[in-house]
């Protein structure tokens, strides 16, 4: 199967190759001019893009060549091949990614706006969209960045003219988070984004996997606050471990025992605490219980000026202004005891799982997907395809180093670098984490070694150390996220020195992450060496291990000699470890797609139902609906025992027209003629509001004004609400059999309620409001 693909997309390359001498003859004019051309063949048909492939791929070819003087190899041609095919092409650092994107990216352009090109940092999408835009522009396509200048506030930009462009290059939260707030406008004009037809990952697992974690986020509204986070804190606070809760192996979870839940209800004095009565207070123990014992201090956040900062866990930035979501932030303030802030309602939020799932068609490539490849099949439909390199690659990956004591293995890579150092062959040092890079930048200073510390606080920054990692007598601490996607180039003396040497102080969260800073040496078939030194006292073994290798390396953290005798073992050991983690960071990501589901699909359902709100010349029947179901609801609703008569009077004035006038025979109703009186009263509400209005234009705009409101509050207290719901399941999931299933219940349940909500609140808003024309013809209206 696989050698079949890659027989057919070998045949394809040649017929690419072999349009070349036809292009190659063309002016630059008709050259320029074949962009039309294939225009008109495909017709804005997507399905025709496949038949003009090899001309498109082999125009950009030239064109590369004429303006950029770069013209791709048959490996690159090879990658954009497979990618038209739905794969991601893993293709080594430093093969040319950028340029081969072009190939697809320009296939597509030519059926107009809707292709992206997402990369993994702003830097990048500025870059390339300024470097490749030459070529793409050359060749008569528009293409912009969507991310903002240098300075250049995100609402300064001018949206219209970048999504109208054929091509965009972004990065996944820029994209993200201009499709939440699209779908918060209130008229078509307010909207952006034309379409999701292509988009294409550059560095598609730093994307898709290690990002995939955290969704974006868009709040606002403050919450009424909560006066429960203090006494949360101080109850959690006097819990035991084990007793009273206990925490997952991997330091992740934590949830309550039975015992705990006893314990709590004694010093809160209240009766079953897992009852609905107690949801909020119960929300908020578990708020507490993360905020003590999971989240750590100086880890996960810092206390500055009496305010928690909370830091970027994979580079170690300091985030200000960032905030945890629904109550996770309070409850850290609780646990430090810094003023509580004011809780921010999540207004908007989407996985950019979710978020790459709209697109038509997707595609990807980096130097590293192999050893993921069955979920980025089983989630984005994508499968791997592995490129050749141009030249066949020489580096050196030598074998791990072992060592018991964290200690010993320091040392001992401070008198590689050392070594190295002296003869002027440039080190790249990868740590796990930033802690641990500013610790061994002190190392090397005590050792006198001159070294950068990549602890920038700019990506252009990052992105200049980098790319000077590579020069003679460098020596560079870097943690493994920074500085991807940029160039580490050589000269022919440190290619006599070996090239660059890449030392990991430890393995990182999986292979893949391994192999992506290998991969930072011997590109382009230069030479190179990586490897890592590893310890029994790393972070990936202490945390994963199983005891008996942990008391092995407690027992013997200060042996003289500290080489394994029973190396095999402690490989194994320390391989699991690794894999360990590796499985729960992919069970987490399945979790959250599982989780992410229902939210999908009620996302979907009202921004679809919003869009044709905007774009209706009518709401008539819509209008017509929500009254009847309003007033069905009602009357469902009502309670024999009360006073019918009573109740509805008090429905109305309440919520239709609060100056109404009761006629007697309202005394004594059947069900049937609550219904019917109940809608009379809200038509005539209804008439006396047009009246007002009587322009269609303002009538149409006003009306849809008042639904879309309607929709906008019930959805953002439901996106809320479900927030909520999804931290006090998850932290149920030990007691129960399927918490997802739970979940799932409650979210439809509360979804089923918010349709009643949002009715009832276009009923008040177009009853209700009160419409006050202006001295210059203008109309003013308050909804209620
Ligand atoms: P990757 O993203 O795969 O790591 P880049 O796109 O950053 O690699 O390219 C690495 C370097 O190779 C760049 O300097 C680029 O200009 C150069 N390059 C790419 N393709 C070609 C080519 N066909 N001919 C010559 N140089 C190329
Ligand atoms: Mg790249």
């Amino acid at each position: 199967m696989a050698l079949l693909q890659k027989r057919h997309y070998q045949k394809v390359v040649r017929q690419v190759l072999q349009l070349a001498p036809t292009y190659q003859q063309m002016s630059d004019a008709e050259l320029q001019k074949q962009t039309q051309t294939l225009k008109t063949k495909v017709n804005g048909d997507r399905s025709h893009l496949k038949s003009v492939l090899p001309e498109a791929y082999a125009i950009v070819c030239e064109a590369a060549d004429r303006v950029l003087g770069l013209r791709p190899y048959p490996v690159q041609i090879l990658g954009a091949v497979a990618m038209e095919d739905g794969n991601i092409a893993e293709m080594k650092t430093g093969e040319g990614k950028t340029l081969t994107a072009t190939m697809p990216m320009y296939l597509h352009g030519l059926m107009g706006s809707g292709n992206f090109l997402i990369t993994a940092n702003e830097y990048l999408a500025a870059r390339d969209a300024h470097d490749m835009g030459i070529l793409y522009k050359w060749l008569g396509l528009t293409v912009a960045s969507a991310v903002p200048e240098l300075g250049q506030k995100p609402e300064d930009r001018d949206l219209d003219a970048i999504y109208q462009s054929d091509i965009v290059y972004t990065t996944n939260s820029t994209l993200g988070f201009d499709y939440l707030f699209d779908n918060l406008a209130k008229s078509p004009q307010e909207q952006h984004l034309r379409a999701l037809n292509f988009a294409l990952l550059d560095e598609a697992d730093a994307v898709l996997l290690d990002t995939a974690q955290t969704p974006l986020v868009i709040s606002g509204v403050p919450r009424v606050q909560s006066n429960y986070y203090q006494s949360a804190d101080q109850v959690v606070k006097l819990l035991e471990l084990d007793e009273d809760y206990q925490i997952s192996d991997d330091q992740k979870s934590a949830w309550f025992t039975p015992r705990g839940i006893v314990k709590m209800e004694q010093y809160l004095d209240v009766d079953n605490l897992l009852s609905k009565t107690w949801t909020e207070l119960y929300r908020h123990l578990v708020l507490a219980l993360r905020a003590n014992y999971i989240q750590k201090r100086n880890r996960n956040y810092v206390v500055k000026d009496n305010e928690v900062v909370l830091i970027d866990a994979e580079n170690g930035r300091e985030l200000p202004g960032m905030k945890m979501q629904a109550g996770m932030h309070q409850a850290l303030e609780a646990k430090e005891q810094v003023e509580i802030s004011t809780e921010q309602r999540t207004m908007a939020t989407i996985t950019y799982q979710d978020l790459f799932r709209m697109f038509n068609q997707l595609a990807g490539m980096t130097g590293t997907a192999a050893t993921d490849k069955k979920e980025f099949l089983e989630v984005y439909n994508l499968s791997v395809f592995k490129v050749p390199t141009n030249k066949p690659s020489i580096r050196k990956d030598l074998p791990d180093h072992l060592f018991i004591s964290n200690r010993a293995k320091l040392l001992a890579t401070l008198a590689v670098v050392k070594k190295a150092h002296s003869s002027g062959r440039p080190v790249l040092v990868e740590t796990g984490s930033l802690e641990l890079s500013v610790l061994y930048s002190n190392l090397l200073l005590k050792e006198r070694i001159p070294h950068s510390l990549l602890n920038a606080r700019s990506e252009v920054k990052e992105a200049e150390i980098i790319r000077n990692a590579g020069e003679i007598g460098a020596v560079t601490v870097a943690t493994s996220m920074a500085g991807r996607g940029t160039d580490i180039t050589i000269s022919e003396e440190v290619e006599k020195l070996g090239g660059l040497l890449v030392l990991g102080t430890e393995r990182m969260q999986n292979r893949r992450i391994d192999n992506q800073l290998r991969g930072r040496a011997g590109r382009q078939g230069e030479p190179g060496e990586s490897v890592f030194y590893v310890s029994l006292e790393d972070k990936v073994v202490t945390e994963n291990a199983p005891k008996s290798i942990r008391k092995f390396a407690y027992q013997h953290a200060h042996d003289q000699n500290q080489t394994l005798s029973n190396r095999g073992r402690f490989r194994n050991a320390i391989n699991r470890s690794q894999r360990i983690l590796t499985n729960q960071e992919r069970n987490a990501r399945f979790e959250t797609l599982q989780y992410g589901e229902v939210s999908r699909i009620q996302r979907e359902s009202v921004y679809q139902t919003r869009n044709l709100i905007m774009q209706a010349t009518n709401l008539d029947a819509l209008v017509k609906m929500c009254f009847q179901d309003v007033a069905k609801d009602f009357v469902n609703n009502q309670a024999e025992w009360v006073d019918e008569t009573q109740t509805l009077l008090e429905f109305v004035y309440q919520n239709i027209n609060p100056d109404y006038q009761p006629k007697k025979d309202l005394e004594k109703l059947s069900h049937a003629d609550q219904l019917e009186v109940l809608q009379k009263i809200m038509k005539a509400r209804l008439v006396t509001v047009h009246q007002q209005l009587p322009h269609q234009d303002q009538w149409i705009y006003f009306e849809r004004l008042a639904v879309l409101r309607a929709v906008d509050q019930g959805w953002v207290e439901q996106v809320d609400q479900l927030e909520m719901l999804m931290q006090v399941t998850k932290s149920r999931s030990i007691a129960q059999v399927n918490p997802i299933f739970e979940y799932q219940k409650e979210a439809q349940k509360a979804y089923r309620s918010m349709r009643s909500r949002i009715k009832l609140q276009v009923v008040r808003n177009l009853t209700n409001s009160e419409v006050i024309p202006q001295s210059d013809g203008t109309v003013d209206v308050e909804f209620p």
